[in-house]
């Protein structure tokens, strides 16, 4: 069986689907890897380290995933209409493709995997079992933009962030408050720990006051009554109501007169983010204070702040506003993103090297969006647009 790897054509895009370690242990499963030659070139990989990794490298795209029976993605496929090439041109029919699809928010595209008879799965619908830790995309992304962001941070800061005492004086340390405390709320909270900062923290979740508190930052808590339920059975948050929304303000504006740099994070899946900070709040910040909005491509948790900007406010706050902030470290994040891939893999690659996809598996039932002309994925069927006519009475 063949696996193809391609260049990433997405704008903001330097990851890619492989690594050298991880095309080796393709290849100790039996497949072939056929690479598009510059593939890993913006995530630091070379030709020579994938073909020394066993890849056989194919000078463009469409030799590479011509003959393939798995295709390996970051981001979704550019398709006819997007501008310039049509990746899904030239999948033959059966293709398994793997990638961040963004399946729930682009369904145009899943009705095209149908029509082109591709098997697609959607890397972000993997559950949060046991069993698929290793296959956890969302995570191990959103653990390296948490990092990053409070590197963004300090370099835009002019200030320090560890306490310095020196023989011409004393720099103070800086304070840094994360708001939501998931995946890339803790990481952010570590580095900028590591990084000698003071750290608060806030999230709706009462059970982010304890793993808060364990990496040595102090938990803001707004609600414990409200925090109780503010859970879903998946471990999200839900969306918080407006005696909530307003405490929360209040508490945090009361918090950002001794804060000089604040990292937003929180999200609520298949919903806009939270809006945390109004313009009111940013503009009572002191000037050269920092904001990074992790959230700003699901809509923003900082009023004024711009996808792929960094704004200055007139009080002088800046307002940085990456694009796709794992991209922005991509050696690291494809190195960890070729690993949940390769787990993933193994879900469905049989000990002779043959494709074996379990339809009733868990993690395929939720992942598996097309199937030989069909969608095939529950949480998509059950949006209206999406589910098959029905078959008229006759
Ligand atoms: P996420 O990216 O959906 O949201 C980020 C954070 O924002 C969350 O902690 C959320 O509670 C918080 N948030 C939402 N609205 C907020 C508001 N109005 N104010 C303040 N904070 C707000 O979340 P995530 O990082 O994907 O993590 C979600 C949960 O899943 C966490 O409990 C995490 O520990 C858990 N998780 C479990 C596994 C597993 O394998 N079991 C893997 C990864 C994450």
């Amino acid at each position: 069986m063949k696996v193809a790897v391609v260049k990433e054509r997405r704008t903001h895009e330097r990851r890619v689907a492989a690594s050298p370690d991880t095309v080796k242990r393709m290849a100790a499963m039996g497949l072939g890897i056929a690479a598009e030659s510059g593939a890993g070139e913006s995530a630091g990989f070379t030709d020579a380290a994938f073909a020394a990794a066993g890849a056989v490298i194919v000078p463009t795209a469409e030799a590479a995933v011509g003959d393939a029976d798995i295709v390996l993605k970051v981001q979704r496929p550019l398709i006819g209409g997007d501008g310039g090439a049509d990746e899904l041109h030239g999948l033959k029919r059966g293709t398994v493709l793997i990638g961040l699809l963004q399946p729930l928010q682009n369904p145009a595209d899943v009705q095209a995997y149908a029509g082109a008879g591709i098997s697609a799965f959607a890397m972000e619908l993997v559950p949060r079992i046991t069993r698929a830790q290793a296959m956890d995309a969302l995570s191990s992304q959103a653990n390296l933009a948490g990092y990053k962001a409070v590197i963004d941070a300090a370099d835009e800061f002019n200030r320090a962030f560890p306490m310095m005492m020196t023989a011409a004086g004393t720099i103070k340390a800086a304070r840094v408050l994360v708001m939501g405390a998931g995946v890339a709320g803790l990481q952010a909270i570590a580095t900028a720990r590591r990084l000698g900062a003071i750290v608060s923290a806030t999230d709706v979740r009462a059970a982010a006051k304890e793993q808060v508190e364990s990496l040595g930052a102090t938990f803001i808590t707004v609600d414990e009554e409200a925090a109780r339920s503010a859970e879903t059975a998946g471990g999200y948050a839900r969306e918080m109501g407006e005696e909530y929304q307003r405490r929360q303000r209040e508490k945090v504006t009361e918090a950002l007169k001794r804060t000089d740099v604040v990292i937003c994070t929180a999200l609520i899946p298949g919903r806009a983010a939270p809006l945390l900070l109004t313009e009111a709040m940013v503009a009572e910040m002191a000037p050269g204070s920092v904001i990074v909005d992790l959230a700003v491509e699901a809509g923003g948790n900082v009023e004024g702040s711009r996808p792929g900007e960094t704004v200055t406010t007139a009080n002088g706050v800046s307002i940085i506003g990456h694009l796709n902030m794992p991209s922005r470290i991509a050696a690291d994040a494809s190195q960890l993103y070729a690993r949940n891939l390769l787990s993933f893999l193994a879900l469905i690659v049989d000990r002779e090297g043959r494709l074996a996809i379990d339809p009733n598996d868990e993690i395929i039932k939720a992942t598996l969006l097309t199937r030989d002309g069909a969608i095939v994925n529950p949480a998509l069927l059950a949006i209206p647009a999406m589910a098959p006519a029905p078959v008229p009475n006759t």
